[in-house]
């Protein structure tokens, strides 16, 4: 069975690769980063405190670690999950890894992907980033616009640009990145279920290695 996370930097390509991975091996997908939008637009039940949450995303900070590993604890015990998921965006520290291998063992991960972008593409792919607020569809000026000028393909909403894709919220994601992120990739290295790919291929190149990585 599969359980899996993906970690890239903000705008390397989780959301996109995600709906692909969830699309061809079933699997139940979860973006903490939607959930954490879906509260602060109250689409979500349960006693979250909507303010803080708010802050934090738009200062473009991390969500304290307790909070988000209760979350995710959660939802991974509902039983859409049970055939196995697909965790985006979730674990953004060492600390919420170390507390999600403590759950039971057979909901733990099997696959970390690992999709590595450089600093100046992200930043170029990031400016140029616009979301459907309906069904969360993710589009790029340049390399996947949309096929009506500002209008999500899917169901036709007029696209916004996130409040967090800001340039200055953008810089403050990448350093948060850096320097609280980077470091899942040696504690998933020294666990053995990490693979790094190449995030700065095609859309279609990037999948086919994650297929062959998770199909083997
Ligand atoms: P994302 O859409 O994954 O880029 O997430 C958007 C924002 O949600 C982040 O900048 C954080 O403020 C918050 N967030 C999402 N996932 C996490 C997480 N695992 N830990 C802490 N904060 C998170």
């Amino acid at each position: 069975m599969l359980r899996v996370a993906l970690i890239a930097p903000p705008g390397g390509g989780k959301g996109t690769q995600a709906a692909m991975i969830k699309e061809h091996f079933h699997l139940t997908h979860i973006a903490t980063g939607d959930i954490f939008r879906a509260i602060v637009r109250g689409e979500y039940k349960g006693n979250a405190d909507v303010e803080m949450i708010k802050g934090y995303m738009s200062r473009g900070e991390l969500i304290p670690d307790q909070v988000v590993i209760d979350l995710v604890r959660e939802r991974i015990s509902q039983p859409d999950c049970a055939g196995g998921y697909l965790l985006d965006g979730f674990p953004r520290t060492v600390e919420q890894a170390k507390a999600f291998d403590r759950i039971e063992e057979d909901k733990r991960l099997t696959h970390v992907i690992y999709l590595s972008v450089p600093h100046e593409v992200i930043l170029e792919r990031l400016l140029g980033r616009w979301t459907c607020p309906t069904c969360q569809a993710v589009y790029h000026e340049k390399t996947h616009p949309p096929k009506v000028a500002g209008v999500c393909d899917v169901d036709g909403t007029k696209l916004i640009q996130r409040e967090d894709d800001k340039e200055e919220t953008i810089r403050k994601r990448l350093e948060v990145y850096e320097t609280q992120t980077m470091p899942l990739i040696a504690y998933y290295r020294d666990a053995k279920i990490l693979t790094e790919i190449d995030g700065n291929a095609t859309i279609y190149d990037v999948f086919s290695r994650i297929k062959e990585v998770l199909s083997a």
